[in-house]
């Protein structure tokens, strides 16, 4: 690799599994000092791992007090439960959102002072195609997703004279443990999200990770507010018609 990122830090939430762990593995790798957060801090070889819930206003604050600057912040923790709309209960509900809106909405809010020091910050939101592609069962996740790209452009605006970039991506299917229950349950579902995607395959963390990384460098200076889907073209089209 390269050590385009040597002299940065970085923080990615939800960054001991999945497409998190392979964001601070690709940002490690070109040179950043990464420290990830999530609510088990089970030891990742090469990191520094904070124990924190993103749900949490007091846990998050904790975790911004650890550290002494910021130059990279990736909002990448989230989950879903899927269920039918009409049948979805409050508790689920209110995880959903408050993991992947909420969690990110604060972690923004609290380490974005860190980070505006000085120009040159960098933001970089995990969304998901689900804002933009309707999928049964996960209205309340496509909801939470679409809401945290409508935060990201009010950010970049809030943000950029202060020489931060925010941008979210948006992944399609990805092949990371949160979605290994639906691909080991849906074998034939699987198929069909693969015969429905112009590349014809399901996603690598790494493919993820390496927009990610972009995003982070210098050569992302001037892109800010953007959405950049990483789903081997769902969201462009589908040749089933
Ligand atoms: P994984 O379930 O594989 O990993 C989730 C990570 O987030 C883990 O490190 C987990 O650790 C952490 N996490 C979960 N809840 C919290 C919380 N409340 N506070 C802090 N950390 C938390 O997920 P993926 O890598 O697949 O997903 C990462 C992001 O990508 C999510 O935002 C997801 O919505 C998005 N996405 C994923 C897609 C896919 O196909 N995989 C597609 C589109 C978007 P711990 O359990 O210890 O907290």
């Amino acid at each position: 690799m390269n050590d385009s990122l040597a002299g940065k830090t970085a923080l990615v939430t939800g960054g001991t599994r999945g497409i998190g762990l392979a964001v601070g593995q690709d940002l490690k790798a070109h040179g950043a000092e990464v420290v990830l957060l999530a609510r088990h801090a089970e030891p990742v070889d090469g990191f520094r791992v904070v124990a924190c819930d993103v749900r949490d206003r007091a846990q998050l604050e904790e975790a911004r007090a650890s550290l002494e600057s910021l130059d990279i912040l990736v909002a990448n923790a989230g989950m879903n439960k899927r269920a039918d709309a009409i049948d979805l209960g409050d508790a689920d509900l209110r995880e959903i959102i408050d993991t992947n809106f909420y969690g990110a909405f604060v972690t923004c809010q609290l380490f974005a002072p860190l980070m505006l020091r000085k120009p040159g910050g960098r933001c970089i939101v995990t969304s998901s195609i689900a804002a933009v592609h309707g999928q049964k069962l996960r209205a309340a996740y496509g909801g939470a997703k679409a809401a945290l790209e409508g935060m990201v452009r009010a950010l970049a605006v809030e943000w950029g004279p202060q020489g931060c970039t925010v941008n979210a991506i948006a992944p399609g299917f990805i092949k990371t443990p949160f979605a290994q229950p639906y691909r080991d349950a849906n074998p034939d579902r699987v198929a069909a999200v693969i015969a429905h995607t112009p590349l014809r395959r399901l996603g690598e963390p790494e493919e993820v990770a390496s927009v990610v990384t972009f995003l982070a460098s210098d050569a992302a200076r001037f892109i800010t507010g953007q959405v950049i889907h990483i789903d081997g073209g769902v969201t462009a089209g589908s040749d089933w018609w």
